[in-house]
């Protein structure tokens, strides 16, 4: 090849910046070169293959093909309405709600969800007026509670101030719990505003677009993915636009099977059109989750009954957790947290100790023992934990019956109550204390307790409607 030629191949597998930066130098061209890659590697040092946007026609194109699609087939869910002028307030409202819902879980469990919360709190003004404990009541499943008080807590922030709904992305940013993507969902699709919204969908979709195979986790490459989506956003539309690619993302071109045959974008999708030995589900590149820590935790169902009373049935001790951390202020049964696996013997010791410690409790000495049973295990997975459940049922009889319990106790520890069945029943728990007490109703009835099936609350960073 002559020299000249073989310059010609180089120069046309540069990237833009490059070709545009040789174009008007005379510098030598290896020096150019490597002035080039210094340059790249400090602008983009992990997303380097993202550097080009998309141009004027893919962007019109991409546009019209989103809308056209999204007009005909987006699905019919609650939050998803057109509002008047002056309704604007009320839709933001629902959209932060959706939203923050969204984020936990699929559309079809969020829709149930929704929908009590709405009819409970049908404006931002009703929810300022709640307790913490009736909104983790509602939120019981969801999972991720932080989000839950954080909703709350910027409801009461918002209703505080004397400006009304903030309706620009940079300003509903400073309310708690609203982050970049729910200040784009709110600000585009209630007030109108052309800013992106960047949620696992839509990195999902961009990443297929542009073929991007840089790590989508890393820093820069999610600023990459914002400077295209905001690129994107149709400026006359831009509520529409947004859920157009969070929709496309969450039907047609799903994690493991796109319908690129049907889909809107494929002629502008360079994943699907370009190389197509290179499967479509291989982009975005797969990030190898750091793996879950392990623990272990015994759970005593206390069940008090009180004769003197001529209650039908026992009550059960619940017990508040602490304000901070996970599982924040919720309740659940008494319980004690292992380091490691432990034999029956050792649990139980494990768990006498914690009841004489602050209940003061003493199985066979202040309190008589109806009946104690192991009920069974289960694993229950967190975002960062995959915890072993063991589960047993003590059944006590107090003199006193639970006037008893806490006798002397500290006035700052333990916050905890005691309801019959009918209240638990009915109650907002989180998931494994619902499973817990399933597997207490199931030995009850005399069935046999099968084992719950092992769950997941994830949901993070947006891994949000792939139903
Ligand atoms: S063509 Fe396929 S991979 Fe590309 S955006 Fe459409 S569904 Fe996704």
């Amino acid at each position: 090849m002559s020299l000249s030629l073989s310059l010609r191949v180089s120069i046309a597998k540069l990237s833009s910046f490059e070709r545009e930066t040789m174009s008007h130098s005379s510098v030598p061209r290896q020096k150019l070169m490597r002035r080039c890659r210094q340059k790249k590697e400090e602008e983009e040092p992990l997303g380097g293959d993202m550097e080009d946007l998309f141009s004027e026609k893919e962007t019109q194109k991409i546009r019209e093909s989103l809308l056209d699609w999204y007009d005909d087939n987006q699905r019919d869910l609650p939050w998803r309405k057109k509002s008047s002028e002056s309704e604007k307030e009320r839709r933001a409202y629902e959209v932060w709600v959706s939203e923050i819902m969204l984020q936990q879980t699929r559309v079809q469990t969020v829709m149930e969800y929704y929908k009590r919360w709405m009819h409970k709190w049908p404006t931002i003004y009703d929810l300022a007026q709640a307790s913490l404990e009736e909104v983790n009541e509602m939120w019981a499943g969801l999972g991720y509670y932080r989000r839950a008080r954080f909703l709350l807590e910027g409801a009461k922030m918002v209703v505080a101030g004397k400006e009304g709904f903030p309706n620009q992305a940079s300003s509903l940013m400073k309310v708690k719990g609203i982050g970049e993507y729910t200040a784009g969902a709110i600000a585009s699709i209630a007030f109108n505003e052309a800013v992106p919204v960047v949620d696992g969908n839509v990195i999902r979709v961009l990443a297929r677009l542009k073929a991007i195979s840089a790590n989508p986790k890393d820093r820069l490459t999610i600023k990459n993915f914002w400077k295209l989506a905001a690129q994107l956003v149709d400026p006359l539309r831009p509520g529409d636009f947004n859920q157009s690619l969070m929709e496309l993302g969450a039907t047609l071109c799903s994690v493991s099977k796109p319908s690129c045959s049907t889909c809107p974008v494929s002629s502008q999708c360079r994943a699907y059109s370009e190389n197509r030995t290179i499967p479509v589900t291989d982009y975005p590149t797969k990030v190898v989750k750091a793996k879950p820590r392990h623990d272990f935790c015994c759970v005593c169902v206390l069940e008090i009954l009180n004769h003197e009373k001529n209650q039908r049935g026992g009550r059960f001790v619940l017990v508040k957790r602490p304000e901070g951390g996970l599982l924040a202020g919720l309740w659940e049964f008494p319980s004690v947290i292992l380091n490691e696996e432990a034999n029956l013997e050792t649990r139980r010791n494990a768990m006498d100790l914690y009841l004489k410690e602050e209940f003061h409790v003493e199985p066979k000495e202040t309190c008589a023992i109806v009946s104690r049973k192991e009920l069974g295990e289960f694993v229950h997975i967190f975002t960062h934990i995959r915890r072993k459940i063991y589960v047993e049922l003590l059944v006590l009889q107090l003199t006193g019956g639970t006037d008893d319990l806490f006798k002397g106790q500290a006035k700052d520890a333990l916050t905890w109550k005691c309801v019959d069945s009918d209240v638990l029943s009915t109650m907002g728990l989180t998931s494994a204390v619902r499973k817990v007490y399933l597997m207490v109703e199931a030995h009850k009835k005399g069935l046999s307790v099968a084992a719950p099936v092992s769950s997941n609350i994830t949901a993070t960073s947006r891994k949000r409607r792939s139903t």
